[in-house]
């Protein structure tokens, strides 16, 4: 039985003030959050702060990107090390904008899905097609080649311990959700595509959807068989929105 996970992606979002007062009404209603686990990814300045409000708490850390090397002269970057020495445990590798606005390639990707792992941090791949790849019916090819460059790196092996987050990239900050069918559908295609490989791994590897989740379609969406919670961008930045889609994952 999967746990469900719901992670909050704060993107380059907030204020000293403003992460002080979101930590506190995310604490303020943990109590009623069930089983599922609870992870914040703030801007990689404000982890420190973070690290600190949580402590302590059943909300965990995540980041929202590590650098493929570990030390040196790699401007901008922050090594996996140095998310660990603040109690960070997962990191968002992947995601669309780094895709889209940053050039990261299918390659780098990978690479920054085996630092993680190299330093003890659990990855959260982002795979998920375009607008015009789904019309055009590509949605399976697209995201079977986003998690083979992982899996050609790094073998079937590591996705022991990792975490998958389908987000259909038109339905990212755009109030568009895949329907539950619709995301369902990929994610049984993710996992039937693990399953291939290790029937183990992919019964017990959790896959999160993400895309313009709120608390009024979170329970639809996670009731789904193979949808094990959600990766949260703008809801994840009020905590009452992002509470109540922790209460839908259990
Ligand atoms: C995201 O950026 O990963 C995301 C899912 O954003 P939103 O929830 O705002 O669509």
């Amino acid at each position: 039985m999967r746990n469900k996970l719901v992670a909050g992606n704060w993107k380059m979002n907030g204020s000293l003030e403003s992460i002080r007062e979101l930590i506190k009404g995310i604490q303020a209603g943990m109590d009623a959050v069930g089983s599922a686990g609870v992870i914040v990814c703030p801007p990689a300045i404000y982890m420190a702060e973070v690290s600190s409000l949580i402590s302590g708490s059943k909300i965990q850390l995540g980041a929202q990107n590590v650098c493929d090397q570990d030390s040196g002269a790699y401007t901008g970057e922050t090594a996996g090390s140095m998310l660990k020495e603040f109690s960070c445990k997962y990191v968002i590798v992947g995601h669309s904008e780094r895709r889209s606005l940053y050039g990261e390639s299918d390659e780098q990707v990978a690479a920054r899905f085996a630092a993680a792992r190299r330093n003890g941090l659990t990855p959260i791949l982002c795979v998920g097609e375009l607008l015009e790849e789904r019309e055009n019916g590509t949605t399976e090819e697209v995201v079977g080649r986003q998690l083979d460059a992982v899996i050609d790196l790094e073998g079937i092996g590591a996705f022991a311990d990792a975490v998958i987050a389908y987000e259909p990239v038109w339905a990212i900050g755009t109030g568009k959700t895949a329907s539950p069918e619709q995301a369902q559908e990929v994610h049984k295609f993710i996992r039937e595509k693990i399953a291939a490989l290790d029937a183990t791994i992919a019964e017990n590897i959790v896959i999160q959807y993400g895309g313009s989740v709120k608390g009024s379609n979170a329970v639809e969406l996670f009731g789904m068989p193979d949808i094990d919670g959600g990766l949260i961008g703008g809801a994840a930045l009020q905590a009452d929105d992002f509470l109540a889609i922790c209460k839908a994952a259990g």
